[in-house]
């Protein structure tokens, strides 16, 4: 890649609708860590009755929300989106969901009302809401990369993935249902989650996955991100998985 300016396209699906406890951090950090290596970074809202072209994007967000606009989303994405972000996912492309996103990538999402959400069944999982909403902070650990990861989770929806990876097992909190121990969802190059708060800030090996993964894609060749100084995030992370492990033994 010498001597040429690298560029990637992020596309925000929703962001006006699904916008939760601080999602938009996740793209803001990306944004900051790729152009800290001098890359150009693109950004594309897509909404209500537009249409998303799989083959503009490197790296697609689509972030949480209540069920109020998860409805909303649910019919747009089918009757709008729905094949080509499936081509776009099965193509290997780079594309983190959190929570309310997560949950509509699936066969379907019965919401804390009991209404059946349909989703858009590119991934083969699904969710049902409980009686009681899981909120709290997070810790998981990811034992295939002996990295752990921290969040902030908050939803009623219940996600079943069965043999599906998760991005990792629970250490504090309850994750994918409060009862396999598992946390988020990988396939391919998409990583789900239910990690708010957000989680790239906090987390910055996701972030510089999502990145090297996205040019690596685009570019066809093997790509090195020069290392940026992580002090102030891994001090914050280590912070968080101390004193939540301390309250979880209490
Ligand atoms: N409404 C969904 C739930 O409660 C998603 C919530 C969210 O995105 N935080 O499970």
């Amino acid at each position: 890649m010498d001597n040429k300016i690298m560029e990637v396209n992020i596309c925000h699906l929703y962001p006006d609708l699904l916008n939760a406890y601080g999602d938009l951090g996740n793209i803001l950090t990306i944004k900051y860590r790729a152009e800290k290596r001098g890359i150009k970074v693109n950004i594309t809202n897509i909404s209500i009755g537009d249409d998303f072209d799989p083959d503009k994007y490197d790296i697609v967000f689509f972030g949480g929300g209540q069920d109020y606009e998860q409805e909303i989303v649910s019919e747009d994405l089918i009757n709008t989106k729905k094949l080509a972000l499936r081509q776009y996912i099965e193509e290997e492309k780079v594309l983190l969901a959190i929570c309310g996103g997560y949950q509509l990538l699936g066969k379907y999402y019965t919401t804390a009302k009991g209404e059946k959400l349909p989703g858009a069944e590119i991934l083969d999982f699904y969710t049902e809401s409980g009686s009681t909403r899981f909120i709290g902070n997070t810790v998981i650990y990811n034992e295939e990369l002996d990295e752990t990861y921290v969040g902030f989770e908050n939803h009623s929806g219940r996600t079943f993935i069965g043999n599906m990876k998760p991005i990792g097992k629970i250490v504090v909190g309850n994750g994918n249902n409060g009862e396999d121990g598992t946390e988020g969802c990988i396939y391919k190059n998409t990583y789900c989650t239910y990690f708010h708060g957000s989680l790239l800030p906090k987390n910055p090996e996701i972030a510089d996955r999502l990145i090297r993964n996205a040019l690596e894609k685009k570019y066809g060749e093997k790509i090195h991100l020069d290392e940026l100084d992580d002090d102030i995030e891994l001090k914050a992370k280590n912070f968080i998985i101390n004193r939540e492990k301390r309250a979880a033994v209490k």
